[in-house]
């Protein structure tokens, strides 16, 4: 059935970005559709995890650090509105560091500067804390006590369902890609609707590099994340979060959390695995990366050595060249909107971005929303050199 009714802006997909833009967007008094071809953070999409960091660090780049920050209270505002405050879990988040490690001590600066509370840990400091994590010689930490974990897909869900409730309008479908060029009235969905907006945005994930295949085919780089969660012993709390805090090992390039709503050790390989298509990957984790997480777990946890795999899960990340987001107009259609390029870090900033995209949209000038160079399509090369985590 064709919608007859024209929105002042319809956004395809509905993941945490492009929910959070859907909600900003309305919030400023905007009409908005918002549409998912396989439901809000659906288990094909990267917002459909379980779990999400929330953190302030970020070595140099400070404009995430400031994302970062704004986002915080804005998740909070959001699940207290939504009767929902057991979406974010306040664990704290330990960074593990090793020897000078230059990402780690420009953190510190950048959390400093930024009065972000945070602690810097000696060796001595981090085995007195956390004597269930077996730390190198050379081992420092920073911790930051006010962050913690987003319940991903839930929060993702509780967000759509606000969005409906302040005339949001919500639907199944499948969108496709405009053709041709300049201002784009209407866009047909893979069953025949038309839906017709002043304004497109397009908040696609992974899938933008299919929908877009020349422009973005080259300059999206969709990797295989493998998840695990490892059971604890029986009895066990030292894996529960009121005594172990969300942690990133840089020198391992891993990351895990305490045992969250007891579902398991979670523990996640940050390094970018094979190339993957979001429709059709397998969503059964391999061998393969079961054993590397039984190998950190074994070095860095000793007392979970033996522990067995209660849950996996697979995602995907939707990797720009260096990690900073897409958000810019199409540029054959001025009325199309790209949004996207999470790049395995973009969960926490839903608030920061949908407010930045709301504002670009509608063409404020708020001074906090002043055009960023970053996320410019210009920026996006096509090959590969991450520099944002
Ligand atoms: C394993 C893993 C761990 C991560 N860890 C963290 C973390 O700890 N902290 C953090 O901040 N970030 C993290 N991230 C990154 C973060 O989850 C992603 O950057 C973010 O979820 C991307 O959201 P998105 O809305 O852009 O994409 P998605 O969530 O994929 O949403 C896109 C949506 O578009 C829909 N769609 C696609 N095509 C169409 C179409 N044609 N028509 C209609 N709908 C369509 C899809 O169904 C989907 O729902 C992680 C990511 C992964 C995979």
């Amino acid at each position: 059935m064709t919608d007859r009714k024209s929105y002042d802006v319809a956004v395809i997909g509905s993941g945490v970005f492009g929910a959070w833009t859907a909600y900003c967007l309305a919030k400023s008094g905007a009409s908005v559709a918002l549409l998912d071809a396989y439901g809000p953070a659906n288990s094909r999409a990267s917002s459909g995890g379980e779990s999400r960091i929330i953190r302030m660090g970020y070595g140099t780049d400070e404009i995430y650090t400031r994302w970062s920050m704004r986002a915080l209270p804005r998740w909070k505002e959001l699940f207290a509105e939504a009767g929902r405050p057991e979406l974010f879990q306040h664990t704290g988040v330990l960074w593990i560091a090793h020897e000078k490690y230059q990402y780690a001590l420009d953190t510190l600066a950048t959390l400093a500067d930024l009065h972000v509370p945070h602690e810097r840990l000696s060796l001595m400091g981090l085995r007195k804390h956390y004597p269930q994590i077996a730390f190198n010689d050379d081992a420092w930490g920073i911790f930051e006590p006010d962050s913690g974990v987003l319940m991903a897909r839930r929060a993702v869900q509780a967000l759509v369902g606000q969005c409906q409730k302040i005339g949001v309008a919500y639907r199944a479908a499948s969108a496709l890609a405009p053709t041709g060029s300049g201002r784009v009235t209407s866009i047909m969905t893979t069953h025949g609707e038309n839906i017709s907006a002043g304004t497109f945005v397009y908040a696609c994930g992974p899938w933008l590099a299919k929908l877009f295949p020349d422009l973005l085919g080259h300059r999206i780089f969709v990797s295989r994340q493998e998840i695990i969660f490892f059971g604890v012993p029986p009895g066990e709390t030292r894996f529960s979060q009121e005594s172990l805090p969300t942690w990133l090992c840089l020198k391992d390039e891993f990351y895990g959390m305490p045992d969250l709503e007891n579902r398991g050790f979670k523990v996640a390989n940050d390094h970018h695995g094979a190339s993957a298509d979001p429709d059709t990957q397998s969503r059964v984790a391999s061998s393969a990366a079961v054993e590397a997480a039984r190998e950190i777990v074994a070095r860095r946890f000793p007392a979970l050595k033996n522990a067995p795999v209660v849950e996996t899960r697979v995602c995907q990340y939707e990797n720009t060249s260096n990690g900073d987001f897409l958000i810019d107009q199409h540029p054959d259609f001025p009325n199309v909107w790209l949004v996207g390029g999470g790049s395995g870090h973009g969960f926490k900033h839903g608030p920061s971005l949908g407010e930045y995209v709301a504002a670009r949209v509608i063409g404020s000038t708020a001074t906090e929303n002043k055009i960023e160079p970053r996320f410019s399509l210009a920026t996006k090369e096509t090959t590969q050199h991450r520099a944002v985590r």
